[in-house]
Parts: C-alpha cells; structure tokens; sequence
C-alpha cells in the first residue's frame, strides 16, 4: 500500500518511534516526587523546551494536550470567552463545532481569505477571538498570518492559529507575528498519536477544562501521554525536505490536471505536501476505492464516523459546488520516495480511463 494520506497523519519518525519506546521503558509520573518521576519529568521538561524552541516560545507558554482537538478546544475556552468569535469558513471541524455561532469569514475561490473581509470583520467585532489555520488540511492553502496579527493588534483582537498542518513542514515566529495562541499535533509531523501542545503566549489566564490534579499548571489535569510528548518532541528535531516534496506533488498535480482533474486552491500559495484534486462528474468515493484496490491511500472531503463521505466543507466554501464532492486529498508523507510519483500516476490515470468507459456506456 503506498501511503499518501500524511494530513490525516504523518508516518512515524523512527527517532519518535526510539524516543516514545525509551520513555515507555522508563517508567514512573512525571508528578511523583522519587528519583522515577523526577527522570519522567525530566523527559517532559526537555520536550517542553523542544517544542518552544521550534515554535518561537517560552516553555513555561506550552501546554501539552492529547492533539489539537484539545489544544483547539482549550484555546476557544481560554481566548474566547465574553468576546465575539470570528473564524474562516474552511476551519477545521474542532473550531467550527466548539464556536457553533461564529461570525464565518468567507473564503475566495482560492481558499484564501481577502485582507478587507477580515479586517472589516474584526473593525465590526471589536476585541473579538479570530481563529484562523496556519494552512487548510484539505487543499494546503496557506493563510496570512501575518496580515490577519497585524489586523487583530489594530482591532484589539486576539488570534489563535491551528498551526496543526504547518508545524514540522515549515515552521514560522507566528507568535512574534502577533498571534496570542497555537494549536499541534504531534501525530501531523511524525509523532505518535495522542499528545500535542497549545502554546498560549504569556499574561493569558487558561482555564483547565479537565479539572483535577492541577498539571500543567493547572492549565490541563490529568497525566500527560509521556512517551507520546517524548516522540513528538523527536519528530521536531528530523529535518523535512520541503523542496523535494513540493517537486513530487508538482508532477502529481500537473499530470492530473493534464487528464482533466482541477485543483483547488492550486493558485494561492500552499503546503509543499498537499493536492486537492477533483474530477469533474466521478464521485470521491469511487475514486477513493479505485485508488485503495489499486493499493493506494488517499482520502477525500471529511469522512464522518460511519466511514460515510460527506461533500467537503472547504471546497463548497471556496464554491466548488458539485465538485465538493467529486474531489480527493494526495498529501505526500515525509518518506515519499521519487519512484511513488510514476506509481500513482499511473494508477490515477488508469481511474480515469475506467470513469470515462463507465460515462460512454451509461450515455
Ligand atoms: N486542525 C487541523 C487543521 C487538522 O488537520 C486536524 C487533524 N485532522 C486537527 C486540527 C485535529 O488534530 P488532532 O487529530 O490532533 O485532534
């Protein structure tokens, strides 16, 4: 099976496999006061200031959560109470079902959000909460971070970024941009699943939501998924090749469209991992078993729990229509090899020829 679903998790990093393995060994609560637990709590201190390192903090700023549902969750709670809350309309669905009656921002076609609709927003909502992602999970459209800090410090506005997708593949100081909280996820870079961080930028009170043995300094209870925090800490530190997995998905995404796909969001500027690629009249669904018969694991839209496709919620935004739901995720893992590139290829035009056969004849 060749693996080409990295938004939805990247492939363990053997240094993140090394270090949450060591950590299981090890043993002991970070919170007991013996020799055991102050080794665990060593290991989750250097993870600590692994993370705020990499992401232009203070340790003491990091929060460490089980992934950025989490980290969203808590962020909303934390930042948004008593203020008026704006979010983009491609958020992802932690954002979107935690503010049910958010201002949404609309997307142009590109997936981008026009400077003037966001800073007309926040002149309206004054001292209001933006949530805005630092790149969309299905299209890797990337925001303005930049534009959107300098919009809210003008409003008096606080700004929490998902920065769920970019962290690990290009990383930026979007707290010294002017953002007052991050959302991550260890298991979006190479980590193991189940920890993650938010970053809450000093003098902002957060109030645990898991109430209980005051850890993280009373910001979340419960004891947190250590070797998880040691992998994810791990993962930071490997290099990611953006350069060279921007080249693959540039010849992915040429040939597609050469046989007739569209992508998404393929003007504005991106994640170097992602294409969306949708073909005109063949459900997702169709192209998403096609692929996995012929060994090949994509995704599509958001697939709801009964393993269900529903029509993507960011490309109707960005007003795709029909093709809402004609249209499929490539996100290349950290590992993709240059001879993948002609596999798939091969295995996608293969579905296209099959989709047009089964058109003539049902014509
Ligand atoms: N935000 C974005 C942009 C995501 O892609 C995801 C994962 N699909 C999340 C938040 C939620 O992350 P987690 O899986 O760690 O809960």
């Amino acid at each position: 099976m060749l693996y080409l679903d990295a938004n939805a998790s990247e492939p363990l990093r053997p240094a993140a496999r090394t270090a949450a393995l060591v950590t299981m060994e090890a043993d002991g609560n970070p919170s007991s006061i013996h020799a055991i637990g102050r080794n665990a709590r060593n290991i989750m201190e250097s993870a600590r200031e692994t993370v705020a390192r990499h992401c232009f903090a203070r340790p003491a700023d990091v929060i460490f959560t089980s992934g950025a549902t989490e980290g969203n969750v808590l962020a909303i709670y934390a930042l948004g109470r008593d203020r008026p809350i704006l979010v983009g309309a491609t958020e992802h669905d932690s954002i979107r079902a935690t503010a049910p009656d958010a201002i949404i921002l609309p997307v142009r076609s590109d997936g981008t959000i026009a400077p003037e609709t966001l800073d007309e927003a926040l002149a309206q909502n004054p001292g209001a909460l933006l949530c805005l992602m630092a790149a969309n999970n299905e299209t890797g459209v990337l925001h303005d971070i930049e534009f959107a800090a300098k919009s809210c410090a003008t409003h008096g506005a606080l700004l929490h970024v998902d920065a769920v997708q970019v962290i690990g593949r290009c990383n930026r100081d979007w707290l010294g941009m002017g953002a007052s909280s991050l959302s991550l996820s260890g298991h979006k870079f190479g980590g193991p699943m189940g920890a993650g961080a938010l970053i809450v930028r000093q003098g902002i009170e957060v109030t645990a939501l898991t109430k209980g043995g005051g850890q993280e300094q009373g910001r979340r209870g419960g004891t947190p998924p250590l070797p998880a925090i040691a992998g994810l800490a791990a993962a930071l530190g490997e290099v990611y090749e953006a350069d060279k997995i921007a080249s693959y998905r540039d010849e992915i995404e040429e040939f597609c469209i050469n046989l007739g796909a569209i992508a998404p969001g393929g003007t504005a500027p991106r994640l170097p991992n992602t294409t969306n690629l949708a073909l005109p009249g063949v459900r997702a669904e169709t192209q998403l078993i096609a692929l996995d018969m012929a060994g090949f694991a994509v995704s599509a839209g958001s697939a709801c729990s009964s393993g269900k496709l529903a029509a993507s919620h960011v490309l109707t935004a960005m007003g795709y229509g029909d093709l809402a739901g004609q249209a499929i995720r490539v996100s290349l893992p950290w590992n993709m090899q240059a001879e993948s590139v002609e596999k798939f290829t091969m295995a996608y035009a293969a579905m296209v020829k099959r989709a047009l056969r089964r058109a003539e004849h049902s014509a």
